[in-house]
């Protein structure tokens, strides 16, 4: 069956293209799928510009696409073993952790759905004239490119399905050409929930062929973009001739700040879990450790005795605690990122080299890496690496801490330990970032909003933020007495 989803039929790429898709665990073949070029996302933009602009979608009342996006959370949920199976084996990722992605996928869709049928946020506004009313109504933007990374691949995506459609948008999605199967079914879903066609429209393929010319479409109105910062970058100038509307949720490299004053046990563990779950591929993932001075030596050696430990294994490997990376190529940009701080005088604490086992052999697979004595002018300090890669730099007073966590282009999240609750809310309220953790990491809530200061992009997703940002505010002004006022008398 053919896998792009264009104004509500199944169609394959107009030049006959397919990709084969591998699991990264083991180089399994997972799939072949349909491969789109600009013809086929050209083809995809008109459908979506149509059920825009002659659809039923944008007037559906609010209420009501509520109450779909509530059936497609029950269908995800229905779904949930077929979907969490399908995410495992293109990302290679823990069965276990697809399946919380799944449930959360579906609290998403719910999220969205209730704040669509609870109205939204029109509102009436005092003019101050006794003869005049006024509105600001939100009104959905248009059509909406959706372009989407490997490492949480139908969990970003539900961040911007769930809510363009919750405004009334119609939608073409570009999903990583390396993780392309569970957006296909989501488009089954959104069909059998009676989406009206031509409103959620699916192009499978690469970023420049596929996803390139959604950015430089003028009959798109926004692209919503989460992935690398380079990415990000082009996406932004190919979006200017036509001044669409942007958002863009790029990378991190985000600081866990560990005062000596912690709750050791807790922090070392949630230290590890914050930089070595998902094999580090986590935009939020707490990649530089910074410990203060006092704790620095008994903290690194008990997060590096326990990070030798951790079993690497396929998805469905019950022991295993991470997987692999999600390419060849993507492991090399790791291993040199390491290579490169160790010849800059980082200290190899533990991993930093390939596994022999023989039963991972065949994927591509990374262990957990502790980097000691690193300075932010190392390049795997400061750039991202998005691996099972920790760097740990020393502090000693709180202005110390706050200088180093800021020292980074990025700005997407962030945590502090400390059992001083002044303390914490101090640094917190001081870091540059988007999301900061107060004695945790990585909790998210679809209520709050998510996302990034400085280059680790603009725009919000999640929480009202998250809706808003699919809506066009318009001011609707009415005289109620119109009378001449004879101006050019
Ligand atoms: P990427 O930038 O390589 O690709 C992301 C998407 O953009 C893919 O669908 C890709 O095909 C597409 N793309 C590539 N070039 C394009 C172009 N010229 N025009 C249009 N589309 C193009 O990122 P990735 O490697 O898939 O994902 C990893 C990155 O995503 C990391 O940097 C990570 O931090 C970031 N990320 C950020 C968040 C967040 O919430 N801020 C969440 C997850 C991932």
């Amino acid at each position: 069956m053919p896998q792009l989803f264009i104004g509500g039929q199944w169609t394959a790429a107009v030049d006959g293209q397919v990709r084969e898709i591998r699991c990264p665990a083991d180089g399994t073949l997972v799939g072949t799928v349909d491969e789109a070029g600009p013809k086929d996302t050209a083809a995809a933009v008109a459908a979506a510009r149509d059920a825009f602009d002659r659809g039923p979608w944008p007037g559906t009342p609010a209420a009501e696409r509520g109450r779909l996006l509530l059936r497609v959370a029950d269908l995800l949920e229905r779904d949930k073993a077929t979907l969490a199976r399908a995410e495992s084996l293109d990302t290679g990722k823990r069965l276990v952790e697809s399946e919380y992605d799944i449930d959360d996928i579906a609290k998403c869709f719910r999220y969205f759905g209730n704040l669509a049928a609870s109205g939204g946020n029109d509102r009436i506004v005092d003019t101050g004239e006794p003869d005049a009313d006024s509105r600001v109504v939100h009104e959905p933007v248009g059509v909406c490119a959706l372009i989407t990374p490997w490492n949480y691949p139908l969990l970003q995506t539900s961040w911007k399905v769930a809510p363009a459609l919750a405004a009334g948008n119609a939608f073409v999605l570009k999903p990583s050409e390396l993780t392309p199967h569970t957006a296909i079914h989501l488009m089954r879903l959104l069909a059998e929930a009676g989406l009206p066609d031509g409103v959620a429209n699916l192009v499978l393929g690469a970023g420049p062929t596929a996803g390139a010319p959604l950015c430089e479409d003028p009959r798109v109105d926004m692209v919503s973009f989460t992935g690398g910062l380079t990415t990000g970058r082009r996406i932004m100038a190919a979006a200017a001739p036509t001044v669409k509307k942007v958002a863009l949720e790029l990378g991190g490299k985000n600081p866990n700040v560990v005062f000596a004053d912690a709750d050791f046990e807790a922090a070392v563990d949630y230290a590890l879990m914050a930089v070595f779950l998902h094999s580090g591929q986590v935009c939020s993932a707490g990649a530089r450790l910074l410990v203060q001075e006092e704790l620095h030596d008994s903290f690194v050696a008990e997060v590096v005795k326990r990070a030798r430990a951790i079993r690497l294994g396929g998805p469905f490997d019950e022991h295993a605690r991470t997987g692999p990376l999600i390419s060849a190529t993507h492991r090399d940009k790791v291993e040199a990122y390491v290579a490169a701080g160790l010849a800059e005088g980082a200290v190899l604490r533990c991993g930093g080299s390939r596994p022999d086992d023989p039963a991972l052999r065949n994927g591509y697979y990374y262990p957990p890496t502790v980097l000691d004595e690193c300075t932010p002018a190392m390049s795997v300090v400061h750039d991202e690496s998005f691996g099972p890669v920790l760097t740990v730099e020393r502090f000693r007073s709180e202005d110390e801490a706050v200088a180093l966590a800021n020292d980074t282009v990025y700005g997407l999240a962030g945590a502090v330990w400390s059992q001083d609750v002044g303390r914490a809310h101090r640094v917190a309220s001081r870091l540059r970032a988007g999301t900061v953790w107060i004695n945790d990491f990585h909790p998210y809530v679809p209520q709050a909003e998510w996302g990034g200061m400085k280059q680790s992009g603009f725009g919000r997703e999640l929480g009202p933020a998250g809706l808003a940002e699919y809506q066009e505010a318009k001011h609707i002004w009415r005289n109620l007495a119109p009378r001449p006022q004879r101006w050019f008398e």
